[in-house]
């Protein structure tokens, strides 16, 4: 589960503050729909640099059915969330609209997932820009004011953290648990190590998925 991530930033000089310089230590992550049904990750950066772009807005990473590509660094501030908050904490990835939809939405779930693991967080930190501003964006998962697409994303990218977070064997788990953990919990001496023994087979037996 990866997808190919290009860092292509825009230079500091870009105007309208697309660019801020500023640092900031981000707390969450906003999702975006670029609001264009043809545009790819690259003609969206290349838009954030193009003079006849007056808009005043930036974001972070722009992902499609191919690639995410890095335009503003993570530690900086961009103006995606339409609120002074949202920007001064949040990192902001834009989801294309062209293409193969259903491979974008899969890379976007999958790069969620490699942000919130190498942060430490969990789908909780996930935002809409919906949520800062009350813009109808991501608005391919609006629904009408259901939101059922924002439900099915933030699903999908729990799904890529369970999958990421099961790097041992059933059989492995249970080889161990057999072999060093219950003869250790059979032959303990006190409750705190019979406690112990059964606090680390349940942790194994979590760890390679066979228990929620
Ligand atoms: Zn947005």
């Amino acid at each position: 589960m990866t997808v190919n991530y290009l860092v292509n930033h825009i230079p500091t000089s870009t105007p309208l503050e697309r660019r801020t310089g500023r640092r900031i230590t981000a707390t969450t992550i906003t999702i975006h729909n670029t609001g264009n049904p043809t545009s790819t990750a690259a003609n969206e950066r290349d838009w954030l640099t193009n003079p006849s772009n007056k808009r005043k807005a930036s974001w972070h990473i722009v992902v499609d059915e191919n690639v995410a590509i890095e335009a503003v660094p993570l530690n900086e501030r961009a103006l995606h969330a339409g609120d002074a908050t949202g920007n001064n904490t949040s990192i902001g990835v834009e989801i294309c609209e062209s293409g193969d939809y259903g491979k974008t939405l899969d890379n976007a779930a999958t790069l969620v997932a490699k942000l919130l693991k190498e942060r430490g967080w969990g789908v909780d930190r996930l935002r809409r820009h919906y949520d800062w501003s009350g813009k109808i964006c991501p608005r391919l998962m609006y629904d009408g004011g259901e939101w059922t697409g924002w439900a099915a994303f933030k699903d999908a990218v729990q799904a890529k953290l369970d999958e990421g977070a099961i790097t041992v064997k059933a059989e492995d788990a249970n080889a161990i648990i057999a072999k060093y953990l219950q003869p250790a919990y059979a032959s303990a001496k006190t409750k705190a190590e019979k406690d112990e023994a059964h606090r680390l087979a349940e942790a194994l037996r979590k760890a390679s998925g066979q228990k929620k």
